[in-house]
């Protein structure tokens, strides 16, 4: 039986504003008459939806590497920001592969959801997660240059997004020497890293285990 046998009275050819002539191409389509119009769009849609897939992949691995996530963590991870933002996923994977710097969409969602990081192994999840909050420091202060400035707490907690505050040059000074984070008093994992200094209101902490 014909799709149009089936369509019965709706005969697409008695219409001719624009919704009806968009109906009648894919009532076309759909019959086999006019082909080539569909499977040209078809092979668009699919052409997109593999640049996509590939986004999204490259976004997993940029995320996994980044903070010491399986491929189905940092899926999970993508997955649940997006929602959060109301985003499309792809929309946040083109952002992870597009910037130096992770989305902010990505950091809320860490905030707000630190279990997807459980996978990775406690000492490397927090260097991870230092190393991370280290280069989004860099990233401020190279932007930020006087005076006082906010920064993020460099502690191993990937819910943590507290800020502190010191100048650029301190902070860009004690980052010149590997192994030393700024955190928050009470910040520190006592069992990975020695307090080196104390300061109005941070900690410079250095990680016993880097470089080791
Ligand atoms: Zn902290």
């Amino acid at each position: 039986m014909s799709y149009r046998a089936r369509a019965g009275g709706l005969e697409p050819s008695a219409c001719t504003s624009s919704a009806c002539v968009g109906k009648r191409r894919k009532a076309h389509n759909l019959d086999g008459s006019n082909g080539e119009q569909y499977w040209r769009e078809r092979a668009e849609q699919l052409q997109h939806a593999l640049s996509s897939r590939i986004t999204v992949e490259q976004a997993k691995g940029i995320l996994g590497e980044r903070l010491g996530l399986d491929m189905e963590g940092a899926f999970a991870l993508l997955r649940y920001a997006a929602r959060g933002e109301r985003m499309k996923l792809h929309d946040l994977a083109q952002a992870v592969v597009d910037n130096d710097e992770t989305p902010e969409p990505v950091i809320r969602a860490l905030a707000r959801h630190s279990s997807v990081l459980k996978g990775a192994p406690r000492a490397d999840r927090i260097a991870q997660t230092e190393l991370f909050f280290r280069a989004i420091n860099e990233e401020i202060a190279r932007n930020d240059g006087h005076g006082m400035t906010l920064f993020l707490c460099e502690c191993g907690n990937p819910a943590c997004t507290e800020d502190l505050e010191l100048t650029a040059v301190a902070l860009q000074h004690l980052h010149a020497e590997n192994g030393l984070f700024v955190v928050l008093p009470g910040h520190e994992v006592p069992d990975l890293e020695t307090v080196v200094d104390r300061h109005n209101g941070y900690l410079v902490v250095r990680r016993n285990t880097l470089d080791e």
